[in-house]
């Protein structure tokens, strides 16, 4: 069997590979590429969840033995130590002749080579309210939500409820013996009643007889009553009918019944089986497209194989192998384990182990189990950004060598052309010459009475996503805009993008555009020009342009003593971003900094003008306390902050806390050092020297006015917005900015 001609392809020299999902086989292939530095790929990663979890450990971290971040793979350090870029989206079709995954919250994403390893979870389109009124045990990050709201329900009720498992087989049975040990840890075993449904005439059906009746054992003595052979045809809001007729009562359903995938598999035009998996040869490669390759759940084998982790994470390292591999050597095919070791606990850190017919059990298993697990968790979460990094250079390097600079380190005019021809850049009839006139530059029509209000900022890329970046630069530069009180008109964009062949720049560069024409749009705003170069990083800037009354303008230098001091965003970009670098953030950390720099300043300046604010200023490079020190000094006023009410995005604290800091830091203290009482030069008051991207604004307005104006950024786009402090006289000479707790 060999690869798809398209790898072995010299003009085409960087396979652009995009794996989906962040299953067991997918992390494996992670690793591989971390530690063989894996030349000519470049590797793409569409994670619907950033942690994924470890099934093996899924059942102890419901019971509550292990933490989230036990039972789960963090996969932005995974994908930093393997060179690869992370987007944070769900897959939802392929669109194969045109070679792109389908998104559901952001482009789609181009692909050379494509690898599924999405996992499966149960099916629930067969039987009529499972959809509406059962919770899935897939995706786990929603099961788990869901059980929270139950056990809220559980302690309000004054009554026992019902609870039903549907699903006997082993995920079903150690999810119920799992949850029955939490509440019972909790105190709220009594009020839980446990029924268990499958409808094989046994549980653990695939199972060898005396592990299955050590469990009906175990179940039976917890108080589960058992219920086989029957299906559940329906569920209610508050029961369950099962095939015969019988109605059991049901206040929780739980649904663990057999995996299905998703419908955009078999609707993408890919092989797939009579349940709609993807059905693959031996090579873990599609039997219909060569280029798509796939483990897992969600595969169908050429030989049936349960939908059990096992495989999964037997699967990595021959999927690794033939997406990596070198193009002249042959596929290697996966050789399915005959017999494995299954081990299934019982909730309170007790197991059963069964290979072919021997059994054991006892809580030394258990323990065993434990070890196996961390062991294989710990291969995964040990590596870290740097450590053995992919290289990314490979042919890349080899053109490097070659790059002109000047006007020669333009990007090339066709990768710029076929970048733009697939976006809808809105038209302004004010605008004269834009980029589809192309001409050598562009002019705007400023109506009589209104100042023109122009910004220009520009930096590198703190994450891989080109699309993203494009987002959050261009909400970074238009909040200068917001900060004046002027209206978004218009940008010229400045951008660079990595060396590496036109097909890649363009995909990159359409990502880009798209995520900043995204935000110009949202703004009212268009592109009208700008200027694309080569270089080592992507990085991107805008030239903004505005358009306000002179009368209306929003300033640094407007505040007066006893204004109140309102921030709309928490702090911590800075040193969350240089913690991602080293490997040290974690992912909710990182999903929290992105909602908030994603936050347009828009709504809350238009709400500060509206409730007669006239001091403003963006918090950008200098951190807080620099900005500030800007607003005071050009307002001839003191201020006093108190650090304890200064809103941190979930981690930062944290992070400088364990000394852990933005390189640029160090130069923002010693910049407004001497004017800050207490001298300070980390602790709580770090936070105020954290540079931010994206940040909030800095609000001075009369503090009879201020509680109003929180209660209207509470509810337009500023949800932790806070007064932090107060604006006081100018005591001496030079500004100062006294700090309390
Ligand atoms: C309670 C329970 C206990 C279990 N215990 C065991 C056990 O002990 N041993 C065992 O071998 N098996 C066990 N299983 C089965 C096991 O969970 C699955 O077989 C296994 O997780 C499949 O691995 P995978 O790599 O195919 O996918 P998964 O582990 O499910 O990973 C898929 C990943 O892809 C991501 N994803 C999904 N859809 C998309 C999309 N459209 N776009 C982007 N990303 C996507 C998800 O976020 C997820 O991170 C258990 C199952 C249950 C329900």
């Amino acid at each position: 069997m060999s690869r798809s001609p398209r790898v072995a392809d010299t003009s085409a020299p960087v396979l652009d590979l995009v794996l989906v999902g962040g299953g067991h086989a997918h992390v494996e292939v992670l690793r591989q590429a971390a530690m063989t530095r894996t030349r000519g790929v470049r590797l793409t990663v569409i994670a619907r969840e950033l942690e994924t979890p470890y099934s093996g450990m899924l059942p102890g971290l419901l019971a509550g033995h292990y933490t989230q971040g036990d039972a789960h793979i963090d996969l932005r350090p995974l994908c930093q130590a393997a060179g690869a870029r992370l987007f944070h989206a769900e897959a939802i079709g392929l669109d194969l002749s045109a070679q792109r995954v389908l998104c559901d919250r952001r482009p789609p994403v181009a692909f050379e080579r494509l690898s599924l390893d999405i996992g499966s979870r149960p099916q629930t389109a067969d039987v009529p309210g499972a959809d509406r009124y059962a919770l899935p045990i897939k995706p786990v990050s929603a099961f788990r939500r869901g059980w929270d709201e139950i056990e809220a329900r559980l302690h309000a009720s004054d009554r026992p409820l019902h609870v039903t498992v549907v699903g006997g087989g082993a995920g079903g049975v150690e999810l119920t013996l799992a949850l029955q040990h939490r509440l019972a840890k909790a105190g709220l075993d009594t009020r839980a009643a446990f029924t268990l449904v499958s409808k094989t005439d046994s549980i653990l059906p695939t199972h060898p007889p005396r592990v299955r009746n050590a469990f009906a054992g175990v179940l039976d003595a917890r108080g589960v009553t058992i219920v086989t052979g029957r299906a559940v045809v329906e569920v209610r809001p508050d029961s369950v009918m099962l095939e015969d007729g019988a109605t059991l009562a049901s206040d929780a359903t739980l649904w663990v019944v057999e995996a299905g995938a998703p419908d955009w598999l078999r609707e993408s035009g890919l092989a797939t089986d009579e349940r709609g998996f993807m059905k693959v040869n031996r090579y873990l490669q599609s039997v219909s497209h060569a280029d798509v390759f796939g483990a897992g759940d969600v595969i169908a084998f050429p030989e049936p194989l349960a939908k059990a982790g096992v495989f999964a994470v037997r699967e990595g390292p021959v999927l690794a192998r033939n997406l990596l591999g070198p193009p002249d050597k042959p596929l290697k095919a996966y050789r399915p384990q005959r017999r494995f070791l299954t081990l299934i606990s019982t909730g309170n850190k007790h197991a059963v182990g069964a290979r072919g017919a021997l059994s054991v059990r006892g809580d030394w298993v258990w323990r065993w189990k434990n070890r196996i697990d961390r062991r294989w968790m710990r291969m995964y979460q040990a590596l870290r950004p740097g450590a053995m990094a992919m290289d990314k250079s490979g042919p890349v390097a080899a053109m490097e060598a070659m790059r002109c600079a000047g006007c020669g380190a333009k990007i090339g005019a066709d990768v710029l052309r076929g970048a733009l021809e697939s976006l809808d850049i809105p038209a302004r009839e004010d605008v004269l010459l834009g980029v589809r006139e192309a001409e050598d530059a562009s002019a705007i029509a400023v109506p009589a009475g209104l100042a023109l209000v122009q910004s220009v900022d520009f930096f590198r890329a703190l994450i891989d996503d080109p699309w993203l970046f494009g987002r959050i630069a261009t909400l970074h530069c238009l909040s200068d805009l917001f900060a004046t009180g002027a209206a978004p008109h218009s940008a010229l964009m400045t951008a660079l993008l990595p060396h590496a062949p036109p097909h890649l720049q363009r995909h990159d560069l359409q990502a880009l555009l798209e995520g900043v024409l995204k935000e110009l749009a949202h703004a009212g705003a268009t592109l009208i020009g700008g200027h694309t170069g080569e270089g080592m990083e992507l990085s991107l800037g805008l030239t903004v342009n505005g358009l306000a009354d002179p009368a209306n303008l929003l300033r640094k230098g407007a505040l007066r003593a006893g204004d109140a001091l309102i921030l709309t965003k928490p702090l911590g970009t800075g040193v969350l971003f240089a913690a991602d670098m080293r490997g040290k953030a974690r992912a909710p950390w990182i999903e929290a900094a992105l909602v908030s720099m994603l936050r347009s300043n828009g709504p809350p300046a238009e709400a500060a003008r509206k409730a007669g604010a006239v001091a403003c200023t963006d918090i950008t490079g200098f951190g807080l306390a620099g900005h500030l020190l800007e607003m005071l000094r050009a307002s001839g006023v003191d201020a006093e902050i108190a650090v304890d009410a200064v809103p941190a995005l979930p981690g930062a604290r944290h992070l400088l806390g364990r000394g852990i800091e933005s390189t640029m830091a160090p130069a923002n203290r010693a910049s407004g050092g001497s004017l800050i009482l207490p001298a300070s030069t980390g602790g709580p008051a770090g936070l105020l020297f954290d540079p931010q991207t994206s940040g909030g604004l800095l609000i001075g307005i009369a503090a009879d006015k201020a509680p109003a104006l929180i209660d209207i950024l509470h509810r337009e786009g500023a949800p932790e917005a806070a007064i932090i402090g107060r604006v006081l006289p100018r005591a001496g000479g030079a500004p100062l900015l006294a700090l309390t707790t």
